[in-house]
Formats: structure tokens, C-alpha cells, sequence
């Protein structure tokens, strides 16, 4: 169960008087109920609508009242937004201090730490993204958001592959296909720069292969990227079309050809 207690920390309070949590970049749990909503896509805080247990280990604890708990590995918790007001289900694992509980040498605060997200962030992308490119990049999401950096850096390079071949980029290490969309005048240059600052992009030394060592910081900073990407090629574009489009049909349609 929650326990605000955890928290030793100045509680901010939100408009209806209640504690809000800390912000930050990441998904939220139980232990830090704020961040990216997996639905709305919004930076929220959000409400815990109760835990279940997932998998139990050969532990008991006796209770305040007496009654025996079993020790438990991880649980699933379901946090409602407070921005769209739709739950989501995360599945957490123990920690004990700031470990995991199974890697726990020392004693500490008990708190449960999110592992999955349903729905999976980032999994549906703008319907103006090129089919095959969102396909790519909604497994790319996929895999960083279940934990595994390796197979979300193998499918994120290969969304960013088929962003520039989309564009005309077909040949070339991925740094070289980006520098010449700058130069033809398709990517800004403040992106192009930045792909150069994202080692799994930038790195293509001959005996070594950039993805065996993906941290999860180097997932997080190609995610930023692509996403940035994605929105400066297809999103941006289509919505300032649209916009062109609805001003046109709302003059006089005689202007019209
Ligand atoms: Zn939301």
C-alpha cells in the first residue's frame, strides 16, 4: 500500500488543497506517482487507486493486528491521471533502500518501483507519421519501456533509417544521412547537431558494436531525439497544413480556384 510517509520531502499542494508529488521526467508509480502519462501524454500527478499482489517469495511478516503477510516480489498498482482521468496499470517490483529487493544487502524503506506500463508510452504515434515508421518506432517504444536498451536501440536506429530513406537518405552510416537532410535544407540544422550528440547515432567505430553497451541513458537521449524528430518532419508540417487549409475554406469560398 502507499505511504506518503515515504516521502521526506516539502509536499507541495495542489489547487484543491491535496499533496502533490514531485515532477519528473520518467513514468510514474507508486513510489513517485507523477510524471508522463502513458495515456494523455502529459507531464501529470496521479492518484492510487489501489495494489494487488503479483508474485509472492517464501517470506512472512506479522502485521500490526497479528495477521501473517506474505512477503511479496512485485504487485500490479493502477494510478489514476489526474490531467485525463483514465488509470494506468503498472506492474512494480519491491526495493528495499535504493535497491531492488532481490539485490538488497542492507535493511531500508520498503517501496515498489514500476517495471511495465499499460498502456505502453509512445506505442501510438500521430496518424500524420508514414505507417512504417510509426510501425518501427511504436516496437522501439516498446522495448525501451519494458527495460531492454539493446533491442530498443536496434529498432530505434532502424526507425531513423527508414525516416531517411523515407527522405531520400538510402545509403551512408545513419551521422552521414542525417548531415546530408541538413544540408539539402530538410532537417534543421539545431537537430543535426544534436544527432551528432547522441552516441548510438554519432558511433560507428569498426570492431565496435555501439549496441552491446546501450545504457539506458543512451535509450533515453535517442528517444528525445527521435520523438523530436518525428514531430519536426511529419507532425509540425501536417498541422500547419491543415491550419492553411481550414483559413482558406474559411474566407470566401468565390477566393477560391
Ligand atoms: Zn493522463
Amino acid at each position: 500500500m502507499f505511504r506518503p510517509g515515504l516521502f521526506k520531502r516539502k509536499i507541495k499542494k495542489g489547487k484543491r488543497g491535496e499533496d502533490l508529488p514531485e515532477p519528473h521526467e520518467g513514468l510514474p508509480d507508486s513510489h513517485r506517482p507523477s510524471g508522463l502519462c502513458p495515456r494523455c501524454g502529459k507531464q501529470s500527478s496521479f492518484d492510487i487507486a489501489g495494489s494487488l499482489p503479483a508474485t509472492f517469495d517464501s517470506s512472512y511478516t506479522i502485521d500490526h493486528s497479528g495477521k501473517e503477510e506474505r512477503g511479496l516480489i512485485d504487485r500490479v498498482s493502477s494510478l489514476i491521471c489526474r490531467h485525463c482521468k483514465q488509470g494506468v496499470v503498472v506492474v512494480e517490483e519491491e526495493w528495499v533502500g535504493d535497491h531492488p529487493g532481490k539485490e538488497a544487502k542492507t535493511g531500508g524503506e520498503v517501496s515498489y518501483r514500476g517495471i511495465h506500463w499499460w498502456p505502453i508510452p509512445e506505442a501510438y504515434l500521430s496518424s500524420d507519421i508514414p505507417d512504417e515508421i510509426a510501425g518501427v518506432f511504436a516496437e522501439a517504444a516498446k522495448s525501451l519501456y519494458a527495460n531492454c536498451p539493446r533491442a530498443f536501440a536496434v529498432m530505434a536506429r532502424r526507425a531513423l533509417e527508414a525516416i531517411c530513406a523515407d527522405k531520400g537518405e538510402t545509403s551512408g552510416i545513419l551521422a552521414d544521412r542525417l548531415d546530408n537532410l541538413k544540408s539539402k535544407g530538410i532537417l534543421q540544422p539545431t537537430l543535426a547537431d544534436w544527432a551528432k550528440e547522441v552516441r548510438l547515432i554519432g558511433n560507428v567505430g569498426a570492431h565496435f558494436d555501439p549496441i552491446q553497451t546501450v545504457t539506458m541513458e543512451d535509450a533515453k537521449q535517442l528517444v528525445s531525439f527521435l520523438r523530436e524528430l518525428l514531430k519536426y518532419l511529419y507532425e509540425l508540417p501536417a498541422e500547419l497544413a491543415r491550419r492553411k487549409l481550414e483559413g482558406k475554406q474559411s474566407k470566401d469560398p468565390q477566393e477560391q480556384t
